[in-house]
């Protein structure tokens, strides 16, 4: 890996350019990541000379396509170091959690039993459950954070009871960049007989991801914050939890035999992939796979962690400014100065080609904890540079002198 260190990985990324060919300081790969043309290429490949449906034509071409897409099933499988008939293909973590909701909580819930999110939760891990819950009849309890915005499992282990079935917490948050101490959530989550889903839209890109040394049941995430295309995510389900969890879509491809009197299903992962799937998606998904395996994950960690410090220093030393998350942030910093509108930095950053998040980031209950509308989020990905952290360090005292704070 130390031989593509050197390269310059913008170099590989045409959406890292404006119009007029200056660079893009994007900083907003927490929200999607640009696409290195690998992805673009395997991606037009796809949907170019090797396109054709998978699994039921008889054609040369459509086998082709077939180990194609069960390749990128291994591929993503041994990514995240589970097996390949433990990962289902989905549109992305948002649907992956829906499934598990639908398929695993419908069949395992019922009145009176718990599921403990946190107070971090992206919407997409707060809501599934919410409509869950009200269904079966359950209840949702939320584990606060520590002061320096961790998810507190020492408070979670004060809370979970027999009662709690289901552990569903972010891995990474996106919005401060916290990391869990998964395997000991999964320890508490499996101390009292619940399964532990982890949220890992954000830690797939920053991190090595071995489902078994996490230790946990569910693990979900999305192709197009990896580099890869949107349109696909994975969901990976410990196999004897997925062999017995019921279908959610039916339809074509999640089928043995249909008859009129009886459908039975398919096995695993094809029971949950109902009609054609995402194809040319998978395909590039796994060449986004690759791209990241090859520069390294230990590489795309320290690029970031040191632009992270960087950021956070920076911050840190100017008047009224907030920071929030933790000092060992994966990749992300969410801040906000004085009274100046997110809205209004990014804007005017914009300007100066510098990409920023302004919002909730579908965060809205972590927002009301911290105490603010919104937060202005500057997130990092492998190919980010110390240009891109100056160019926001110069624009954000830019917005602070047009606001007159000093
Ligand atoms: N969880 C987290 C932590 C996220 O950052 C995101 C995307 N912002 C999601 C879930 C939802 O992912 P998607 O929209 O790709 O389904």
């Amino acid at each position: 890996a130390p031989a593509t260190i050197d390269r310059d990985l913008k170099a590989d990324f045409p959406g890292m350019f404006t119009p007029e060919g200056e660079p893009w300081h994007y900083l907003d790969t927490a929200a999607t990541a640009q696409k290195p043309r690998a992805v673009i290429d395997a991606m037009a490949r796809a949907l170019g000379e090797d396109y054709a449906t998978v699994h039921r034509g008889v054609y040369s071409r459509s086998a082709q396509m077939t180990l194609g897409y069960e390749t990128a099933r291994r591929r993503i499988a041994e990514f995240l170091g589970g097996s390949e008939d433990e990962i289902v293909f989905t549109r992305g973590a948002t649907e992956a959690i829906n499934l598990v909701a639908n398929a695993w909580g419908r069949a395992n819930l019922k009145a009176g039993d718990r599921i403990l999110l946190s107070q971090l939760e992206h919407h997409s891990n707060i809501v599934p459950w919410q409509m869950l819950a009200e269904a079966v009849g359950a209840e949702i309890d939320v584990c606060p954070l520590t002061e320096d915005h961790r998810i507190d499992l020492d408070a979670a282990e004060a809370m979970l009871t027999p009662k709690h079935k289901l552990v569903a917490l972010c891995h990474v948050s996106n919005v401060l960049g916290s990391v869990l101490d998964a395997p000991r959530a999964a320890e508490l989550a499996h101390g009292v007989g619940a399964k532990l889903l982890l949220d890992g839209c954000q830690s797939a890109p920053h991190m090595t991801v071995d489902v078994n040394a996490l230790n946990c049941d569910f693990y979900v995430f999305s192709a197009h914050k990896l580099y890869g295309p949107t349109g696909i995510g994975a969901l990976w389900t410990r196999g004897d939890i997925l062999a017995d969890m019921p279908p959610w879509e039916g339809g074509g491809a999640m089928i043995d035999r249909v008859t009129f009197e009886k459908t039975t299903y398919a096995p695993a992962p094809q029971r949950f992939e109902a009609g054609t799937p995402a194809i040319t998606e998978a395909i590039a998904f796994a060449a986004a796979a690759d791209y990241v395996s090859e520069i390294g994950m230990d590489e795309i960690h320290a690029r970031e962690a040191k632009l992270v410090a960087k950021l956070r220093r920076e911050l840190t030393a100017m008047n009224d400014v907030r920071v929030f998350g933790p000092e060992d942030s994966a990749g992300i910093v969410s801040f906000a100065i004085g009274d100046i509108h997110p809205h209004d930095l990014g804007t005017i950053l914009d300007e100066a080609n510098v990409a920023i998040r302004a919002g909730h980031h579908c965060a809205q209950p972590l927002m009301d904890y911290l105490g603010v509308p919104a937060t202005a989020r500057a997130s990092f990905g492998l190919y980010s540079t110390e240009a891109d952290v100056d160019a926001l360090l110069a624009g954000i005292q830019r917005t602070r002198k047009i606001f007159g704070q000093t």
